[in-house]
This record gives C-alpha cells, structure tokens and sequence, in this order.
C-alpha cells in the first residue's frame, strides 16, 4: 500500500511554524534571527545564565534568573503578550526548582502564588505564574488572597504611587495587602515571577505566618539582584 509516514511530532512541529510563519511571521526575540521565535543559539545562551538565591523575610529564595537582558525581554513577552511560545526556557528552570522544592519538603507541603495586581490580572486576563508553572510541569497551587482596599488605594505591587515612596512607606503600606487561606499548621512553598525590592514577597510571607503556615522557600523566576 503507499501512503505517507505517520510525521514525526519534529515533523509536524516543523510543518506548523512553517504554516504560522506565512501568517504570522516570527523572528528571534534576542537576535532577529528568521522564523524562530527563540533561535537556538539564543536558548543557549539563556540556559547558560546561572540561577541565584535571596533571602526574602529570612526565607531561602531560589531565583531562575537575574532579571537582566534577554530573560528579561522573555518575561515581559509572556506577562504582557501571553507568549506562549517564548515560555519554555523560563518554565523549565522555575518548574524544575519548585519541583524540587516539593522533594525536600515535608509531604502536604502547600504551593501558594503570590496573585498578580489587581490591574495587571485586569489587563491581561491571565495569570504568568499559572502559565509557566504548567508549562514547568510544577503544581499550580492556590493564590494568596488580595485584602481589600486599605487606606483608600488598592495596596499591592506595581503601583505608580509606589514609585515616590520611600522604602519604609513602602513596606509599610504592603503590609496586610495579601492574606493566606487554609494554611494553618502546613508548609507552604511560596512561588511569584519578579522579585525586585522584596517587599510583596516579605508580606505574602507575613500572612502565611499571620495564618498558621510555615514558608520553608520561595521560588521566583526572575530576580533584579540576582
Ligand atoms: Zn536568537
């Protein structure tokens, strides 16, 4: 009988980026290189970028990646325009490292996601985390919850009124911005995309505390320190 091979999934992998590309044409995000969205040599070179540890509220923080150059322009592709095609180099080193998390936690350990901004989750309709937790294979978890209003403004991250406040103030007025549910008594594994000052990490791990939970360590997957 003729017939054509059953394709490979590379095969077929091939055949519909080659039908995307007539559509909806790709280059390299790091180099301009044609019709990859992330060339090779570029995902090497993000592989090669080493992972760093923080320390957020006394808790060990594993970070993927220093939040700086191409990883950084692979965040921003994912949170702001749900490239799902950009999130593989990110979601396979932070899935791997709250994977292992989980190994050297005591059983029931709990996965909490720090939640996005209330206007970020508004704009996009999606949370990042969920995304590259999925993608890396890692337990999505449940989401922190976000307090209501406190002193007239929404607390939280990545407020513009932030920005003219000093340190202090700023720690100040995240405190009680997030609550944890259903944690009293459990280990907890805190996990949450940028970490910059620390400060939204420090008060999701003060209302795991101020629940009954333990945080044993976050997991990030990018840090601007490094
Ligand atoms: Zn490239």
């Amino acid at each position: 009988m003729i017939g054509t091979p059953p394709a490979s999934s590379r095969d077929r992998g091939a055949a519909l980026r080659a039908v995307v590309g007539i559509f909806l044409p790709v280059d390299c995000v790091g180099c301009g290189a044609p019709d990859r969205a992330l060339c090779a040599s570029c995902r090497t070179h993000v592989a090669a970028r080493p992972p760093g540890v923080r320390l957020v509220a006394g808790v060990r923080t594993d970070v993927a990646f220093a939040y700086e150059g191409l990883v950084r322009t692979l965040v921003l592709e994912v949170k702001l325009r749900a490239r799902v095609d950009l999130a593989g180099p990110l979601a396979h080193r932070f899935g791997a490292l709250v994977r292992r998390a989980l190994a050297e936690a005591p059983d029931g350990t709990v996965v909490l996601r720090v939640p996005p901004s209330r206007r970020g989750a508004r704009r996009r309709g999606f949370d990042p985390v969920v995304l590259l937790l999925r993608r890396g294979r890692a337990p999505v978890g449940s989401a922190l919850v976000r307090s209501t209003v406190r002193g007239g403004r929404s607390g939280g991250r990545d407020g513009s009124g932030q920005k003219e406040l000093t340190a202090t103030e700023r720690v100040a007025a995240t405190v009680g911005t997030l609550r944890a549910e259903g944690v009293a008594g459990r280990t907890v594994v805190l996990v949450d995309d940028v970490v910059t000052t620390g400060v939204t990490l420090a008060e999701a791990v003060r209302a795991v505390r101020a629940a009954g939970g333990t945080v044993l360590r976050c997991v990030a997957v990018a840090s601007v320190d490094g």
